[in-house]
């Protein structure tokens, strides 16, 4: 069996993008708007094409239903995780999302969707919105029809290398010039709660009130336990940022050679600064890769290089 597929990457061009993915990342991809790169992607709005070895120019969709195997026969009718490098040139519209079970009901048996981002790069003082200040469920919806974004939102402190988890019902937005890694369930489900009065094509684009209002957790998680503050990280060895229901994600700085081996059925992979190797094929920053049951049992990683890697929890 393979022990690891690399990935080549689907692209969303958005209002709000720009060419830091091309420029920084190396993607060759076209215009001015790449908001987002979906490295490790089985969603039918934009699948990641394996590249390279016995399965090129398979969808991973298509290796989730033919070769479960690779996947160390994890259960699913779908690929589980998405793995995104999002670049906002400009601010992301406020938006939350809904957990499975409104998912389910309301959006045609779709998953709901916790997600977390790895800040890669932000400006100096850069914050994101996560959460917000409303104290009761009558304040929130007095806050949302009376338009006090201001006072309604929250805006958290960031810097590189922190690790910002959203739960569904969270409050959240990138905010413009934040460049982070986003590990997510599966889905595309985004009900849009402010886009700061901008204009697409002339109109502004469709929020979706009611829904948010319905899913909003009230009040909202405290900052800190969203907000994971990452100190220096050890060289040649896996440090856990978060584990969910949904997800773990590690980092794992490379220095000279480093080998691990994990229980996961699975692995997603994606280099976030430098160079190196994985077994004996050149990976750089920009790379994604599956690492396969096969894979997982010993993975050989050399050079020296940044991975931000996830698995499904145990
Ligand atoms: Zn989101």
């Amino acid at each position: 069996m393979e022990k690891f597929i690399m990935l080549k990457p689907y692209f969303s061009h958005t209002i709000w993008g720009g060419t830091r993915l091309r420029d920084e990342f190396g993607y060759d991809e076209p215009g001015d708007d790449i908001g987002e790169c979906w490295g490790i992607s089985a969603h039918p709005s934009g699948e990641s094409v394996a590249c390279g070895g016995e399965y090129n120019g398979k969808k991973l969709s298509e290796l989730w239903d033919e070769h479960r195997e690779l996947f160390g026969n994890a259960s699913g009718d779908r690929f589980p995780l998405l793995i995104k490098i999002i670049d906002a040139r400009d601010d992301l519209s406020i938006q939350v999302h809904p957990d499975d079970k409104y998912a389910g009901v309301h959006e045609n048996g779709s998953l709901g969707k916790t997600e977390c981002w790895y800040v890669l790069d932000c400006p100096e003082n850069g914050e994101l919105v996560a959460g917000h200040n409303a104290e009761s469920k009558e304040e929130l919806i007095r806050m949302i029809d009376n338009g006090e974004w201001d006072r309604l939102i929250r805006r958290v402190k960031i810097k590189p290398g922190d690790m910002i988890q959203i739960e569904p019902g969270t409050v959240h937005a990138i905010t413009g010039g934040v460049c982070v890694l986003e590990t997510q369930q599966s889905s595309d489900i985004t009900y849009r709660l402010y886009d700061y009065g901008r204009l697409q094509n002339g109109k502004p684009r469709q929020l979706h009130l009611d829904q948010s209002k319905d899913v909003i957790t009230v009040p909202a998680l405290p900052e800190d336990k969203q907000v994971i503050k990452t100190g220096n990280m050890a060289d040649n060895s896996v440090n856990e940022l978060i584990s969910c229901n949904h997800y773990k994600v590690a980092e794992i700085s490379v220095k000279g050679e480093f080998s691990f081996s994990s229980e996961a059925g699975f692995l997603c992979a994606t280099v976030i600064k430098g160079s190196g190797k994985i077994y004996d094929t050149d990976v750089k920053k920009g790379s994604h890769m599956l690492i396969t049951a096969e894979g997982a049992k010993r993975v050989e990683l050399s050079g020296d290089m940044e991975l931000i890697i996830s698995c499904m929890p145990a």
